[in-house]
């Protein structure tokens, strides 16, 4: 399964969550996709041939409200954030979601951000947020938190069998293990940074996978995590990933580690 069907599994379940932020470089097919599938009346979403699908993939939607950088805006102002919250409340005209598709946010400065977490804490019911970036690192924790973050693209997702193998015990110990059951998983997957990454990346995929398949109710291919929240399978994917990036950061490995656990612990 590539990542693009993991979206495209999700968006078809018909539990949207509020608000998407999509990571890589190639991600506006993506974000098209939720959005068409956001507003679209046939089935499977989006069908592609609904009028509402037609008219999202032409751009003409009345309730996708996009923005582009370079496009139709300059910046990501506060202005424009606060315009965005007030649109919000207006109810979508034709669809039973009213979308808004804020490509590019990597530059958006911390007052924008903040002014957008305020709609993305509390959005109508009908709201759905769809970021993309580059980087999600240079956005705030609070505003990556209100996401269903999704990494597209870059690396494989083709893991090494014994890297999956890692992945799995890792998450199996901290879903339904002691402390000292995840402290040892942690500590078994070695010194090697390069492998604690491909682990660490290859969980936040198994995250993902487990959250998609809750979603749209199918076989979850690690049984343990189907003990955690939903909630908690989104918070998990996002520490892994973080993790993951630490290691990058040649910061010290197993304090990283470490740090994880007990993340992973305060989340559960
Ligand atoms: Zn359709």
């Amino acid at each position: 399964m590539d990542r693009l069907d993991f979206i495209r599994t999700a968006i078809s379940g018909g539990q949207l969550p509020h608000a998407f932020l999509l990571e890589g470089e190639d991600v506006l097919p993506a974000a098209e996709l939720i959005a068409a599938a956001a507003v679209c009346t046939g089935t499977p979403k989006p069908c592609g041939v609904c009028e509402a699908c037609k008219k999202a993939q032409t751009g003409n939607h009345p309730d996708i409200i996009r923005y582009e950088l370079g496009q139709n805006i300059k910046s990501y102002t506060v202005d424009l954030i606060r315009s965005i919250r007030q649109d919000v409340y207006i109810l979508p005209g034709e669809a039973n979601k009213k979308v808004y598709l804020l490509l590019q946010v990597d530059d958006m400065r911390d007052q924008a951000q903040n002014a957008l977490l305020k709609t993305l804490e509390e959005p109508p019911e009908y709201a759905v947020f769809i970021l993309t970036c580059r980087s999600k690192e240079k956005l705030l924790e609070t505003v990556q938190s209100r996401c269903a973050v999704f990494v597209l693209g870059g690396e494989t997702t083709a893991y090494d069998p014994a890297v999956t193998e890692s992945a799995k015990a890792l998450l199996t110990a901290a879903a339904t293990g002691s402390e000292l059951e995840l402290l040892k998983a942690a500590n078994d997957l070695g010194t090697d940074k390069t492998s604690i990454r491909q682990t660490l990346l290859c969980a936040g995929d198994l995250l993902r996978q487990a959250y998609i398949y809750r979603l749209a109710g199918g076989q979850n291919t690690l049984p343990a995590l189907d003990r955690c929240s939903i909630g908690t399978l989104l918070r998990w994917s996002d520490l892994t990933d973080r993790a993951a990036y630490a290691v990058l950061q040649n910061l010290h490995t197993g304090l990283n580690l470490t740090k994880l656990c007990a993340d992973l612990r305060r989340a559960l």
